[in-house]
């Protein structure tokens, strides 16, 4: 196969247009070309001329007097092969099986993959399976109730359920590993696009039967996944791990254990800390939601070509560095979804986003966050996890105490004065949105950079600062503010046999490098276990 890169084409090409551009490009007839697939499709909107632009791989007569008349050319060369290959297989006996402890995108794959290779996994997550804790979620959203083990951030599926589904990362990913968990996604149900997308999403509902075939996979080729198994211990003899302690006193031994636990997991963060396994702060943002009506995103950002159902809702990504040294950013941005509630601690509130496939709701919402880093929460690895309760906390209050977020128009929070009546921008945020004054919900130096952020991020997407765009907060959740190191083999700087991995060890930053990492984990403890 050869592949071409950089091959564009108008926004409003027809069907037929591809084959013929890749005919004329290779300078071929277009009978020569006995078929091709988009391998990836992105769009160019930099120019007056909407483009959009293809890689595509072509099964060719003559492909190797094609690939020497294109020799010097970048954009021509052969397909590179990204197909998956397996690093081990389990022996027929196995002394033991590896442990994953959670069921979040990183222990799906990890677990996928030690079952793939024969590893027989058990996993344990401390959430339910994920129609029931879609029904513990929906408590918090409609009836003000919150299920602290059964919420949004624990359960099946891990923190990415309820999401915008959001399947893009900027990491290096030199083995295709992205490209295997987007297959596996595929497999389970998503569709065929995600693959070829520059920016694929699959939105929430999706995600639901995604994760219980997955499932389904892991447990068919002999793996195990106990749900409401919350790990309270690890066993540590000689600097290696032999194994976990549960809530309930049971103890399961193991000398591999993966600990792929999302950022939330507070409580167990606190016992490794304890047992003394090596963890270190680092940085992570804090912030606020910002609403806007999605249809201003679109025209600001495509102009006449707002509406187009290929380029769908707009999203947009921002940077802007204050003035007093902090950097702001929009985070997780989601068109046409909704702000949802986040928490997953009594006496808490915590924002984040959420959208259906279709992208179609009225609002576009984004994290608007500051960078921290560990000097502003000195006070060793725990010190971020306690500057988030703080804030947490006091947005549960500035709330009203039931769970409603504190809200404020932007054009308020501009103006240093309290929000009273909301205008033209409705908020999603369920259970709902108590308006307040914000100026209190971050550091000061936080919502000072915040405040000269908005303006400026309105000179690049017209219309941003609009007085009745809706600020909720708090949003903390942002990554983890901890690393619990390894070396290279994967393993914990102190404590062997242990595979800190994931979100909460600080190693991924989303659904796609969170898999990606699952991935790099198990083979490194397959490879671990059959030295025996
Ligand atoms: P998690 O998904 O957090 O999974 C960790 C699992 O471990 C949880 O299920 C938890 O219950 C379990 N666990 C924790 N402690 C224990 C214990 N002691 N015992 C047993 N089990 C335990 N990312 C994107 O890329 N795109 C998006 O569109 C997107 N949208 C998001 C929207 C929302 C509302 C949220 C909350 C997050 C979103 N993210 C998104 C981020 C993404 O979900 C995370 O980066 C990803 O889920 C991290 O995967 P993980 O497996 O490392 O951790």
């Amino acid at each position: 196969m050869l592949r071409i890169t950089e091959l564009k084409l108008p926004l409003e090409h027809q069907p037929d247009d591809l084959p013929a551009a890749i005919a004329a490009r290779l300078g071929v007839p277009p009978a020569a070309i006995a078929g091709f697939t988009v391998f990836k499709r992105s769009y160019d909107a930099r120019k007056s001329m909407m483009m959009l632009t293809y890689i595509v791989d072509i099964e060719v007569t003559g492909e190797a007097a094609l690939l020497e008349k294109f020799a010097g050319d970048p954009h021509v060369g052969p397909t590179p092969d990204t197909r998956y290959q397996f690093v081990a297989r389990a022996p027929d006996a196995l002394a033991h099986r590896p442990v994953v402890i959670g069921f979040g995108p990183c222990g799906i794959f990890a677990a996928l993959l030690l079952a793939q290779m024969g590893f027989r996994p058990l996993v344990l997550e401390r959430g339910k399976k994920v129609r029931e804790r879609t029904r513990d979620t929906w408590d918090l959203w409609r009836k003000n109730t919150l299920h602290p083990e059964s919420n949004v951030q624990f359960g099946e599926g891990g923190a990415g359920t309820f999401s915008d589904g959001k399947l893009y990362s900027q990491i290096k990913d030199p083995k295709f590993l992205g490209r295997k968990v987007l297959t596996e996604f595929v497999k389970a149900g998503a569709p065929e696009e995600i693959l070829y997308l520059a920016k694929p999403h699959i939105g929430t509902f999706r995600l639901v039967s995604m994760v219980e075939k997955m499932r389904a996979e892991i447990e068919s080729l002999g793996g195990e996944i106990r749900f409401q198994q919350r790990v309270t211990d690890l066993m540590i003899e000689d600097g290696r791990v032999r194994g976990v302690t549960l809530a309930d006193g049971e103890e399961i031994r193991s000398d591999h254990v993966v600990l792929a636990l999302g950022h939330s997991a507070r409580d167990t963060f606190e016992m490794l800390h304890e047992r003394g396994v090596f963890m270190e702060a680092k940085p992570f943002s804090v912030g606020f939601r910002i609403e806007h009506p999605q249809s201003l995103i679109d025209k600001a950002r495509w102009g006449k070509y707002a509406g187009n159902e290929i380029l769908g809702a707009a999203d947009y990504k921002l940077v802007h560095h204050a003035s007093n040294g902090r950097s702001v950013y929009s985070f997780c941005m989601c068109p046409g979804g909704q702000v949802v509630a986040a928490t997953s601690e009594p006496g808490r509130v915590v924002t984040n986003g959420m959208s259906q496939y279709s992208r179609n709701e009225r609002n576009a919402n984004a994290g608007i966050v500051v960078g921290l880093t560990p000097e502003d929460y000195p006070g060793g690895p725990l010190a971020g996890i306690a500057l988030q309760r703080r804030l947490e906390s006091h947005a549960y209050v500035l709330g009203g105490g039931t769970y409603e977020a504190p809200g404020q128009l932007v054009g308020d929070f501009l103006a240093g004065r309290p929000s009273s009546r909301l205008g033209a921008v409705v908020p999603s945020y369920q259970p709902g949105v108590h308006l307040t004054d914000l100026a209190t919900a971050l550091p000061d130096y936080a919502i000072a950079a915040i405040r000269e952020a908005i303006p400026a991020f309105d000179r690049k997407i017209r219309g941003f600062a609009m007085h009745d765009a809706v600020l909720t907060g708090v949003e903390t959740r942002t990554s983890s503010p901890l690393r619990i190191t390894r070396g290279e083999d994967l393993q914990s700087l102190n404590v062997r046999g242990l595979y800190p991995a994931g979100e909460g060890a600080g190693y991924a930053g989303g659904i796609l490098s969170a898999g990606v990492d699952g991935i790099k984990v198990a083979e490194a403890v397959a490879l671990d276990m059959l030295k025996g």
